[in-house]
């Protein structure tokens, strides 16, 4: 038998039939047929909520390539006070719900008509390079609008524990921290309107003490760029990373202990940053327990003593908690039969989805109650990086369903 990660507070108190945002999971699919991605947007808001409560006077932006669903962004939309962007079709999602001018373009290999695109809607461009920084000066120009930009900078230091690093080394992320201020003059004197820093050091990072240190940090390093710079960045966005639990072990991150801590080091910043503000861009931490994967078994076998449990889902849909997506040992997400939460286990299954490849496994050897062909498996923490961060065309099988509730 192998551990599966912690099923979400939300959940993991339930009892008979799991319910979604006080939706019967059964019927959901009824309604909405499975493979089944399901979002409770009150449980987005209550994280929103618990960020405003822990990290007061911090902007809060949603990096919206954990989860860009339309119906999604515009339920977080109002909630927040910005949304970073990764792509010109992520700019188009976010400027539905959006003005311009509360909107981020990060990511490297920006193209022409992308850098145009972010212009045009007074989005703020985060510059990855110098050579993007004159590319958006001359599109400016093209287009007769100052372009707002920011420097993003590839910090000398990493957030430590981080699941994904994205600092201390060399990158295509971000400007290095030994250029950003030459490139923050450069493109002052070039007439766009710069906005300030963008420092992101790493992701899904669960120890408040390394989040901690990470923004002690990134502070005195946005201070040191200013300095060198001579210029007040308008906006320090102090990057990310608040991580989830998604399996055995994992505890959640202390967030009330990192916003004291931050709270306190901003009361103490250098005077360079005395009128900047500060902002935190968070994708999987608002979104990821809010959503459940649904699937039905569809065949259930067993083999050479071992049983198996196939459903009409998998890693086409839900390629993270197959462990193929950026994590190094697979591990078990949590999951539960929909029909039975709370109910003993008897006996130990393999979870496998429909795909032709041992890849699709989305539980190894798990603890589950008896489960019958027709029934739904719930596979949660599927609210961030599930269906457009899985291959979907993958093997020909139909796109899942998504519903916010
Ligand atoms: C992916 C990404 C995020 C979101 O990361 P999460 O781990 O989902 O919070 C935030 N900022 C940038 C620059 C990113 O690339």
């Amino acid at each position: 038998m192998k551990p599966m990660g912690p099923i979400p507070p939300a959940f993991a108190g339930q009892r008979g039939a799991l319910t979604i945002g006080g939706h019967d999971a059964a019927a959901l699919v009824a309604e909405h047929g499975a493979p089944l991605f399901v979002y409770d947007a009150a449980l987005v808001a209550a994280q929103v909520t618990r960020f405003r409560t822990a990290v007061p006077g911090v902007d809060l932006h949603y990096a919206i390539k954990a989860n860009p669903l339309p119906a999604l962004l515009e339920r977080i939309a109002p909630l927040v006070d910005g949304l970073d962007v990764a792509s010109g079709g992520e700019l188009a999602h976010a400027l539905a719900v959006k003005p311009g001018a509360g909107i981020s373009f990060a990511g490297p290999g920006k193209r022409d008509e992308e850098l145009a695109a972010a212009i045009a809607a007074g989005a703020t461009i985060n510059l990855e390079s110098a050579g993007e920084a004159y590319r958006a000066l001359a599109a400016g120009d093209r287009l007769g609008i100052v372009p707002r930009v920011a420097v993003r900078v590839n910090p000398d230091m990493e957030l430590r524990g981080s699941g994904m690093k994205m600092g201390g080394r060399p990158s295509p992320f971000g400007i290095d921290a030994e250029q950003a201020a030459a490139v923050v003059r450069a493109v002052i004197a070039g007439g766009a309107d710069w906005r300030g820093f963008h420092i992101y050091a790493g992701s899904q990072a669960l120890d408040a003490g390394a989040v901690i240190e990470t923004q002690a940090a990134t502070l005195a390093l946005a201070a040191r760029l200013a300095e060198e710079a001579g210029a007040v960045p308008p906006l320090v966005n102090l990057g990310g990373g608040f991580g989830v639990p998604y399996f055995a072990g994992d505890e959640a991150l202390d967030v009330a202990a990192v916003g004291a801590a931050l709270g306190e080091r901003l009361a103490a910043r250098a005077d360079v940053l005395r009128d900047s503000r500060f902002a935190i861009e968070l994708g999987r931490w608002l979104v990821a327990e809010a959503g459940v994967y649904l699937t039905r078994v569809v065949d259930v076998k067993d083999s050479r003593g071992e049983r198996f449990v196939v459903v009409d889902g998998g890693l086409h849909h839900q390629l993270a908690a197959s462990g193929n997506f950026g994590t190094v040992v697979r591990r078990n997400y949590p999951l539960a039969v929909a029909s039975r939460m709370g109910a003993a286990a008897e006996g130990e299954v393999s979870v496998v989805g429909c795909l032709c490849t041992p890849l699709d496994r989305l539980g190894d050897r798990v603890a589950l109650p008896e489960i019958a062909v027709g029934e739904t498996i719930a596979i949660f923490l599927a609210g961030a990086y599930g269906a457009t961060a899985s291959p979907t065309a993958f093997l020909g099988h139909p796109a899942p369903a998504e519903v916010v509730v």
